[in-house]
């Protein structure tokens, strides 16, 4: 049995399905009798032995079974002990050339005949079976009685549900600007060593990291070598995609997340058989099954969306793909205009090829800017809350004014700052965990404050800690609200919202943004959606209703999260010949992160957060692992984390131990959650955390019905 195939086995009385990871020599049953495998797919190409490493590495690192991680690296559905063939064939009937001179006799096999010879007349033949059973009658067996009679031939064709390709190609490169021609140079020289390096593209937003890309790419592609490009979400980056396409088109094979099963499974298997060498999407398609990846490409390295949290394996997309061309040999190239402070340090410590392009690609000649940033301190817009409001005086007249040029505005409302913080609405302090630098979340039950991370609580405050004043409240705000605004304040304004709520079907994305490019809107406005990777040259205004919302989040990457989430939607005004301009909004200017947002400046940013991070031993300065507890009874929940904790105190004593607290969503689905997080320093190795990690959880055995223990390894965002 080849490795790699999927298999159906008996286990007692049920089906399970397998991979076949290795073939034996007979082994020595000591008495037990070996089953015969129920099924083999021979459909699917099998797991090749370079994927079936890779997730033995996934496993291994993030700490779950190998049956999870490999089933990461079929197409989904094929993990299910089920009916085999989802390859769905079509039967295409034509007339055939020798075809005996006498009619045939029944009615029906005439009346099928006729009709194939008025369509062969009309030149539509062959036609599906299917087609011409609905416009003749009669059933399969009457067409295959034809055929046997020699009247008919008959074809079965399988049917690529995938969509991927299209024949359409514009291979007209650009004329490289001098940075790009140093990035280009530098990767086609890590290409043609056939050995492994990763580069770190660092390029402000407008820089022509993705024709770096593309070129790259096509450098690749010369030396026969097949190639994956990762984006956070595809329908988020639906310009992106189109790029790849139309330079490459049927070479491609796209990958997104509302896929139906049949079209994922043909996209897999004709990535399987070499029919798509270069696949694009997001975080699962690092496990797509290419022979032979010469090149790896993360675009926005430093998006959470790369993390998977649930289920397992619960693996972060792009140091998979660090890995994955390590152990082929291949070129990575993780870009980004606000690296991840983790890639970041890698590429201060060498491990990284750091490439810069600082900036924006020169148009007719001319250096294109960075917008300029301002500015609106909204603790000078007193009669806002009284009214009921979010929109400064200055941004509506901003807006108003594009509308009258026929330019765009691009408006952002971030959504992190729903999370039940309070803030002080005189001078915008928020209170935080002493411990940890974390704002602290509001409870209603207890009516307390509390820190996610240590669980430490405080009573919630009457006045504010920093100017004194009695007007502490909760943070937040909602689009459609300021929609209404928007009509309310600027007559006859068109607007386009892009948030949860108008993007939910399929395609939404794609016809909204279709039509603020065709410019039938003058305002774009949503939540994180709308911040990342448009490309409208019409855009020459972007506004901010909140810029501080989401610093306060209890996350240890809140500050990073919000800088380049500034930094990324800044981005999208005045990338063409009209210059941008920014207003940010914020109750909190003289925040730093707002304040190095506003001079474009990701170095500072970065030397004031990793400085934080290390004093606290938090990545890059350390490492995390988070063992999340959940059940449907609080109490014995909490019961277990405790143990788990008392287990693990002994055996990993030179690590940071923090909780058991409850998890920031302490009751998700009826679910009860408690988190420990372990702080993991430097010189401690990590296999000595999962040995201690695994001990305990033996130690703990197994937990009663309905309990459950996660390992997540480097955990991403709140949890
Ligand atoms: P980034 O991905 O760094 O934000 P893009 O690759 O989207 O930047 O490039 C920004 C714009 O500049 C795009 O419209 C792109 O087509 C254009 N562009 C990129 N490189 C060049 C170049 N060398 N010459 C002219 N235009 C370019
Ligand atoms: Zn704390
Ligand atoms: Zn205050």
């Amino acid at each position: 049995m080849r490795k790699g195939r999927r298999v159906v086995v008996p286990f007692g009385k049920r089906k399970l399905a397998g991979v076949v990871v290795d073939e034996g020599q007979e082994a020595d049953l000591k008495g037990y009798k070996a089953k015969e495998l129920l099924d083999v797919d021979m459909e699917l190409p099998p797991l090749s032995e370079e994927l079936l490493d890779l997730t033995k590495w996934i496993a291994k690192y993030y700490m779950c079974s190998w049956g999870e991680a490999a089933r990461s690296a079929l197409p989904p559905g094929s993990a299910a002990a089920t009916a085999r063939s989802r390859i769905k064939t079509v039967i295409m009937v034509g007339l055939s050339p020798n075809a005996p001179e006498h009619p045939p006799r029944g009615s029906k096999q005439f009346a099928i005949l006729e009709q194939l010879r008025i369509w062969d007349a009309a030149e539509r033949l062959p036609v599906t079976q299917t087609e011409l059973l609905a416009a003749a009658g009669g059933t399969s067996a009457t067409v295959r009685r034809l055929a046997q009679m020699g009247f008919l031939e008959i074809d079965v064709a399988e049917m690529d549900r995938s969509g991927g390709g299209s024949s359409d190609r514009d291979s007209s490169r650009l004329d490289l600007h001098k940075e790009q021609v140093r990035a280009i140079e530098a990767i086609s020289n890590q290409l043609d060593s056939g050995k492994f390096g990763c580069f770190l593209l660092h390029g402000v937003t407008g820089s022509g990291k993705t024709e770096v890309y593309l070129q790259a790419l096509q450098h690749a592609r010369k030396t026969g070598r097949t190639a994956i490009v990762l984006v956070p979400e595809i329908s988020l980056t639906p310009q992106t995609v189109y790029r790849f396409r139309s330079r490459f088109g049927d070479e491609v094979a796209v990958l997104h997340s509302r896929m139906s099963q049949g079209e994922r499974y043909d996209a897999w298997r004709g990535i399987g058989e070499g029919r798509y060498p270069i696949v694009i999407g997001p975080r699962s398609a690092i496990l797509a099954p290419v022979k032979n990846p010469g090149i790896i490409i993360v675009d926005e390295e430093h998006e959470s969306s790369y993390k998977q949290y649930d289920p397992a394996p619960r693996y972060h997309a792009r140091d998979v793909a660090v890995v994955r061309a390590m152990n082929n040999g291949a070129t990575c190239i993780l870009g980004s205009a606000t690296p991840s402070l983790e890639t970041l340090s890698n590429a201060r410590q060498g491990k990284y090829t750091l490439l810069e392009m600082p900036e924006r690609v020169p148009i007719a000649g001319k250096p294109a800017k960075l917008p300029d940033i301002h500015v609106v301190d909204l603790r000078n817009e007193k009669t806002l809350r009284q009214q009921n409001r979010v929109l400064s005086e200055r941004l509506v007249n901003a807006i108003a004014a594009r509308k009258e040029s026929s330019e765009q505005t691009i408006l952002l409302l971030n959504r992190r700052g729903f999370s039940p913080i309070m803030e002080c609405t005189s001078c915008g302090w928020v209170p935080e965990c002493s411990d940890c630098s974390v704002s602290m979340v509001y409870h209603k039950p207890l009516h307390h404050l509390r820190c996610h991370y240590c669980g430490r609580t405080a009573p919630v405050p009457v006045s504010c800690s920093s100017c004194g004043q009695p007007t502490m409240d909760f943070a937040g705000s909602g689009t459609q609200r300021l929609e209404e605004e928007l009509e309310e304040r600027i007559p006859g304004i068109r607007l386009l919202r892009m948030d949860l709520d108008t993007t939910s079907t399929k395609g939404a994305h794609h016809r909204i943004l279709d039509q603020f490019g065709r410019g039938e809107a003058d305002v774009l406005l949503g939540t994180q959606m709308v911040a990342k990777g448009l490309d409208f040259e019409r855009v020459t205004l972007v506004g901010i209703i909140n810029a501080e919302a989401g610093l306060q989040l209890p996350d240890i990457r809140a500050e990073e999260r919000a800088f380049q989430l500034l930094t990324q939607v800044a981005g999208r005004a005045g990338r063409a010949n009209l210059a941008g301009e920014v207003l940010l909004q914020s109750r909190q200017p003289g925040h730093p992160v707002i304040q190095f947002a506003l001079r474009h400046d990701y170095a500072g940013f970065a030397e004031y957060a990793l400085e934080a991070r290390s004093l606290l031993n938090y990545p890059p300065g350390g490492k995390l692992f988070s063992i999340v507890f959940s059940g449907p009874k609080d109490e014995i929940t909490r019961k277990y984390a405790e143990q788990w904790r008392n287990l693990i105190d002994s055996r990993l004593q030179s690590v940071d131990r923090l909780g058991p607290s409850p998890a920031f969503v302490h009751k998700l689905k009826n679910r009860f959650r408690y988190q420990i997080l372990l702080k993991v320093p430097t010189n401690v190795p990590s296999s000595h955390v999962r040995n201690g990690i695994q001990e305990a959880n033996k130690a703990l055995g197994s937990l009663s019905d309905g309990y459950r223990l996660t390992v997540d390894v480097d955990p991403a965002g709140v949890i």
